[in-house]
Parts: structure tokens; sequence; C-alpha cells
């Protein structure tokens, strides 16, 4: 019986995972016409000045509805489409969109917000990315240090590589920070080689701040470091005011998360939040 059980589990194990591998290539399939049929949106998330209370940017942060799949978290579709190369269309895409809506500010008179755009790994080793993004500087009369692109530890694999990319993209004059930082591999010692402006927080180190004290240790000394080196520092994924009061204490001046507001489309934050021009 046991025998026979095993054998019908994995059958059932097997046909699970060609329900899920099918599955895959169905969402892949649907994403790549996800540009074109206009599924995509960019939601931003707000960062503040802890200081002034103030916005000074906004991460944007891909969304994906598609009538099959409903709303997919980019935590689903960014992988597949790393997977792919489907990342270099949609990622040109989020940063054509990042610049359309610094356009908008402009010509409204708002010229001291930034927009954070996510760079993949895959996209950060593209060898288009940095004539793209002069392109789209250009096209919409952008200031290059109103644009900032977060990579991850991971995009920082061959050092060599690393350093001509990011000495390429510094040399444009945007900004480059370091998204989850704390959570890859890397060595410390590229913050120190790299030409790199700011250190993001990763979120899992502020959640439980306020009550476990090696993740208070852990973002303190991140904050510290930063500091020692020069460089700005935010936290991510900041949603109580617990977290303020000791992000403040310990003197960063920077934070985004769900006590100030999630990610939503533009229109509504403008609504709720004029910005100062
Ligand atoms: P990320 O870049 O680290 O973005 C932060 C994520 O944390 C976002 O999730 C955001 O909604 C969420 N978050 C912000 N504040 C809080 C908070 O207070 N509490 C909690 N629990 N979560 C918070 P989201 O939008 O689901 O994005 C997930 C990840 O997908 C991003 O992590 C990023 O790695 C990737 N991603 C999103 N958009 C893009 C994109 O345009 N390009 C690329 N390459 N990756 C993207
Ligand atoms: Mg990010
Ligand atoms: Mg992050
Ligand atoms: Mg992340």
């Amino acid at each position: 019986y046991a025998k026979e059980k095993g054998r019908s589990s994995y059958r059932f194990y097997q046909s699970k995972m060609k329900n899920q591998l099918e599955n895959t290539a169905l969402m892949e399939a649907h994403l790549r016409r996800a540009i074109e049929k206009n599924e995509l949106m960019v939601y931003y998330q707000p960062q503040i000045d802890l200081e002034t209370e103030t916005i000074t940017s906004f991460e944007a942060l891909l969304r994906w509805q598609n009538p099959k799949f409903g709303f997919v978290s980019p935590g689903v579709f960014i992988p597949l489409a790393e997977e792919s190369e489907l990342i270099i269309d949609i990622g040109n895409w989020v940063l054509e969109e990042a610049c359309k809506q610094l356009y908008e500010w402009k010509v409204q008179g708002i010229s001291n917000i930034r927009i954070a755009v996510n760079i993949s790994p895959k996209q950060f080793r593209e060898d288009q990315l940095a004539s793209k993004i002069l392109y789209f500087l250009e096209k919409y009369e952008i200031e290059p240090s109103l644009l900032e692109l977060e990579i991850t530890e991971s995009s920082m694999t061959d050092a060599e590589d690393t350093m001509k990319i990011l000495k390429q993209l510094k040399s444009m004059g945007l900004i480059i920070s370091v998204d989850d930082f704390g959570t890859g591999y890397s060595s410390l010692s590229y913050i120190k080689r790299y030409p790199i402006d700011i250190i993001k927080i990763d979120q899992s180190f502020i959640r439980d701040m306020d009550t476990d004290e090696k993740d208070k240790a852990i973002a303190q000394t991140i904050i510290h470091l930063a500091h020692n080196l020069g460089l700005d520092v935010i936290a991510e994924g900041v949603e109580k005011e617990e977290h303020v009061g000791f992000l403040k204490k310990q003197q960063c001046k920077k934070a985004q998360g769900f006590l100030f507001s999630k990610p939503l489309p533009i229109y509504e934050l403008m609504k709720e939040i004029p910005l100062k021009k």
C-alpha cells in the first residue's frame, strides 16, 4: 500500500510540476505582450526626509495586471522577465515612464524631486543601458541627477565590468544606490571601491527593529558605515513610528515605507500630497 501511495504521490507531484511549468510558460507568453497591451503600470512610493518631513524622491515600482492572471506581484514576474530577455524591454519601458514623469513635473515647475528606478542584474550588464538612458534624458530634457538607479549586490559580480559600467553611469551624472543592502553575498569592500551614492538598508533589518536587538544593531551599523564613507543612507520598509524614532536618533535622514505611503499611481499620490515647488 505504501509503495502504491508513494508511486501515486510521485505521479501527483510530477503532474503538479508539469502544470507549474506550463503555467510559467503561459505567464511568460502573456508578459511578452504586456507592454503593447498596456498591462504594465508604474506605481510610485515616496521617500521622506525625516528632518523636514517632506518628499525628496519616489521609487518607481512596476505593476502588472493581466486578464488571465489578474494582478501579478513583481516578486513573481520580475524573476520571470529576468530569466528571459524580457527584462531589457520592460526595464527600458520603466526608465522611459520615469523620465516622462520627470518631464511632466518640470513642466509644472517641480524640479527638485528625484525618481529611483530598479535595475535588474541582466539589464545592468546589457550593452545598450547607458545609451538608452542618455537617449531618454535628452528626449525628455531631464537633469541626470534627478534619475537614480537602484542596483543590488547581485549586479556587482564581475569587479572590472561593474566598475566600468558604474563609472560610465556616474559620468553621465546619474545617482547610484545599492538596494536591499546587507542581504547579498558581496564583500563590504565594494562599497569602498565603487562610485555609489546611497545605501538602502533592506527592510528585513527594519521590520522588527523595535523589538529585535540584533536587527537594531545591524541597522545602526549600516547607518554609521554609510556616514563614515560619506554616503547617503535610506531605510526601507518603515512601518512604525518607533522605527522613525530610532532612525532619527541614529542620524538616518531618509526613510521609505508603508508608514508614509504604499506605492500608488502618481495621480493618487498627487491628490494626497501636493509637492512643494
Ligand atoms: P525593492 O526594490 O526592494 O522594492 C521595495 C519593495 O518593498 C516593494 O515591493 C514595496 O512595495 C515594498 N515595501 C515598501 N514599503 C514597505 C513596507 O513598509 N513594508 C513592506 N512589507 N513592504 C514595503 P514590490 O513593489 O512588490 O516590489 C518587489 C521587488 O520587485 C522590488 O524590491 C524590486 O526588486 C522588484 N521590482 C519592482 N519594480 C521593478 C522594476 O521596475 N524593475 C526591476 N528590475 N525590479 C523591480
Ligand atoms: Mg528598489
Ligand atoms: Mg529593496
Ligand atoms: Mg528587493
